[in-house]
């Protein structure tokens, strides 16, 4: 055995041989693969090996098409069969709101390059003449969808690894991963150590016990789960050509045909997590105990949809467990916290997601950052603040509603409320309706009497409808207060602090007592924060930026701080406090405070220590409602008293609390855009219009800023622009594509309805060249083809007088 390495991947399920596989293939080929057994010792084994590229992700999507087409690639290279079946499915709609899911989801195909089609029960009896459409309205038909052989397609992936000069070391527990101090890594064997460069966590069901060899814990867990194989089946054998995959989300529950009989796998809602402590090391080819009884509600109802299947004998039953994350999709990418320490994890569907997660693994490893956007599977989406039983509790939610209609407006209910600020009472006894964000509560609105306690799951406008266009009222009109809990804040000290923010934001640094705006690149120059900045001192900064980004943006700062004497602190949680917006917000903030206050002592982009009641506190002036606004940010000891202090004072000005379906609706007057959806790291600085707050002359030489600058001097080939959209009942979301006549042209970042300007406004992607004031195009929104007209002139304030004045 190897005795050093450039990789050692731990773990040869699917995962781990496509991250061997495409570490050679970018052209890494010092690397190693360990396993403890024999390739498919763990959740391969049981798979079913069913695939798709449904994802509400449009960017895992993406790379699950990716993966399918991958195993052609593979049968090619060694000569193996990945036993694939390529022959479609339909994904069954029983209500309307599934159907709306649908008909949204082919909508983003059609910019994903993505051939689905919805189609009629009358098709989908032609296509699968076992399937009983009664109550069914229609489905969504991938040509895509398919299964394989999970053992066959895992050893194509070790083969063709091998064949570029990977070693596979078998039968070869890892017991130990330790650090050195270089970063790199001894992987402790029974056969012996290796020293690595990089290790890779690929141990699937053990990858809690392997991540803990590290001393990290990594928010998964496993779930048992059960399918049938039934006895041949005439109808089935005698047909010329094989049956499409059914998944059958009403009835929980996913069809395909196994040889000359069918296969049924359920998503039961009796779920059980499996080992729960654990997963024992002598876990192995071995299936699990049935338990039918779990799944007799869902068997009864497959017996309906599939009648054939009540004269069926059951041949096997397979009850297997397999890992997810708390929201379902894989665990990828560098681990917080560690050097060199990579995972990939939590892979719940690996036939479908396992290409895409070995691709997108050995780009960041060779590249140091994926080729696209894969935030939605980052294992730094999860913060420290995540416990094993939160994960656990999540998992079992997130199983239970795999097949569940998954709404824009929806907020899941599980393990909530977790984390809360001091006014988190002081809202519910003003009718809060929350929502939950890495782990955080936040109000989304406030229901009004009579109103229930709860938003309705919509793809259309929902019932928290007039209460947010009081709320957008308010503020606009007179003032609104909410909380500014939900930002990550760093504070950044040392004498190196201004040098080192220099080098990692691309915008220029303010002046002590200001505050600047800065996108952070990464060395291509995509968008990876979009960062406030206070200058508190000139060794003393505070960043403030989004709040589910944070572990994702300390592991980035942690990753660039040699060299530089700085310290950061994560303060997110810890200096909380409120903002105050709308054209009274001045008269309040001067009740309160003995300072000036007026406009040329307190100027916008200001930031000053106050004593605001009897609270020292730091005040900035910016708002992002675009109206005159200030945050005022306190220990969060303080923050209850804070409010006092300020609900006095603003009950004479009208002030009304507002939640985050305001503050976006407000937002999108001004054409203000949001990070994850027009700020992401898929785009640039120049196309999204984030290029104003780039100083491209200023000496440092930033992260990113040859690429910004290349991006800037070609010009950027498409724009974000606003639209005005004529909708009716539903506003568009994201991912809706944008059409010039019947042509794709563009997609949807972000959008809603402008409440108090009364405007459906989108904003999305175009060719620049189509980048014209007034220029028409369609948005298709839940089917139906929307006008949309490009406005350049925010609804509200277009000259920011309110919010500069
Ligand atoms: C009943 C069932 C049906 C399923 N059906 C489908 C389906 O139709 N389609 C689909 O896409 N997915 C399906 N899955 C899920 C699929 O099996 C998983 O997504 C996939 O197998 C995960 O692969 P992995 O490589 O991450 O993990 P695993 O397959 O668990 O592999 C991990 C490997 O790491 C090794 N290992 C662990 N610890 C160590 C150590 N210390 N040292 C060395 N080696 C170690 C293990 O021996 C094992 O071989 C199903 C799962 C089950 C249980």
């Amino acid at each position: 055995m190897k005795t050093s390495a450039k990789v050692v991947v731990i773990g040869g399920g699917v995962v781990g041989c496509s991250v061997l596989y495409h570490l050679t293939k970018m052209g890494w080929t010092d690397i190693m693969l360990i396993e403890r057994s024999e390739l498919t010792s763990g959740s391969t084994w049981h798979a079913a090996g069913g695939f798709h590229t449904l994802n509400a992700d449009t960017n895992m999507a993406a790379l699950q098409g990716y993966t399918i087409r991958l195993y052609r690639e593979l049968e090619e290279i060694t000569g193996m069969s990945c036993g694939l079946h390529h022959v479609g499915g339909v994904t069954l709609a029983g209500t309307q709101d599934r159907l709306d899911y649908l008909v949204a989801e082919r909508a983003k195909h059609r910019y994903m390059g993505l051939d689905t089609q919805i189609v009629g029960p009358e098709e989908i009896r032609k296509l699968s003449p076992i399937t009983n459409v009664e109550g069914v309205l229609g489905g969504l038909y991938d040509p895509l969808d398919g299964h394989l052989d999970p053992s066959g397609t895992t050893h194509a992936y070790a083969k063709a690894a091998r064949m570029a000069g990977a070693e596979i070391e078998l039968r070869c527990p890892v017991l130990e991963t330790n650090p050195r101090p270089d970063g790199t890594w001894d992987v402790v064997t029974e056969r012996g150590t290796v020293h690595a460069e990089h290790v890779v966590n690929a141990a699937g069901l053990w990858a809690r016990e392997v991540g803990a060899m590290a001393g990290i814990y990594l928010p998964l867990h496993p779930m048992e789960h059960q399918y049938l194989i039934t006895e041949d089946i005439p109808e089935v054998y005698e047909r010329d050509e094989e049956l499409p995959h059914v998944m059958d989300p009403e009835g929980e529950s996913y069809l395909r045909q196994e040889r000359q009989g069918l296969c049924i796998g359920f998503y039961e809602q009796r779920c059980d997590p499996w080992a729960v402590d654990g997963t024992p090391w002598s876990f192995g080819h071995e299936l699990l105990e049935n338990r039918l009884e779990r799944i007799s509600d869902s068997v009864e109802f497959a017996y309906r949809r599939f009648p054939i299947l009540e004269r069926a004998g059951v041949k096997t039953v397979i009850n297997g467990p397999f890992t997810f994350a708390p929201d379902g999709n894989p665990l990828v990418g560098p681990v917080p916290g560690l050097r060199n320490y990579w995972s990939a994890v939590g892979v719940m569907a690996g036939f479908s997601q396992g290409g895409g997660v070995g691709l997108s693994l050995a780009e960041w490893m060779i590249e140091g950052e994926p080729r696209r956007d894969i935030f939605a599977m980052d294992v730094a989406r999860f913060g420290d603040w995540i416990t094993p039983t939160y994960t656990r509790e999540k998992v079992r939610e997130n199983y239970q509603r795999r097949f569940s209609v998954s709404y824009p407006n929806e907020e899941l209910p599980v393990m909530r409320p977790f984390q809360t600020t001091p006014a988190y009472q002081i809202w519910k006894d003003q009718r809060a309706v929350f929502g939950s964000a890495y782990g955080m509560e936040a109000v989304n609105y406030f229901a009004l009497p009579g109103e229930p306690l709860e938003e309705t799951p919509s793809f259309r406008r929902s019932n928290a409808w007039e209460a947010t266009a009081q709320e957008c009222r308010a503020v606009r009109e007179a003032v609104g207060i909410n909380e500014i809990h939900n930002f990550g804040k760093y504070r950044i000290t040392g004498p190196d602090s201004r040098r080192w923010l220099d080098w990692i934001m691309a915008g220029r640094m303010p002046t002590i007592g200001r505050l600047s705006l800065t996108p952070m690149l990464s060395p291509t120059g995509k968008l990876i924060g979009d960062f406030t900045v206070t200058a508190l001192a000139e060794d003393d900064f505070q960043l403030t930026a989004s709040f589910g980004s944070q572990a994702y943006h300390l592991r980035w700062f942690e990753q660039h701080l040699d060299g530089y004497d700085v310290s950061i602190d994560n303060i997110s949680t810890r200096r909380i406090g409120f903002q105050i917006a709308g054209p009274k917000a001045r008269d309040v903030l001067a009740a309160v405070t003995r300072a000036d206050v007026s406009a040329s002592a307190f100027r916008f982009m200001d930031a000053k220590t106050l004593d605001v009641g009897a609270y020292q506190a730091l005040v900035q002036r910016v708002s992002y409602t675009g109206d005159l606004g200030y945050e005022i940010y306190v220990n969060a000891d303080e923050q209850y008293g804070l409010y006092q202090v300020l609900a006095e004072a603003g009950a004479e000005h009208g002030m009304r609390p507002f939640g985050m379906r305001a503050m976006m609706s407000l937002r999108l007057e001004k054409f203000f855009g949001s990070w994850m959806r027009e700020f992401r790291p898929d785009y640039r600085p120049a196309e999204t219009g984030m290029d104003r707050f780039v100083s491209y002359n200023k000496p440092a030489d930033f992260i990113g800023k040859a690429a910004a600058a290349a991006e800037k001097s070609s010009g950027p080939s498409r724009m974000i622009c606003a639209f005005a959209v004529d909708a009716v009942d539903a506003d568009v979301v994201a991912d809706e594509p944008i059409f010039d006549g019947d042509t794709v042209v563009g997609f949807v970042t972000s959008g809603g309805y402008a409440h108090y300007s009364e405007q459906s406004v989108a904003l999305g992607f175009v060719p620049t060249e189509m980048a014209i004031e007034g220029r028409q195009f369609t948005i298709e929104i839940l089917g139906d083809r929307r006008p949309a007209r490009i406005i350049t002139t925010p609804l509200v304030d277009p000259d920011g007088a309110r919010m500069r004045g």
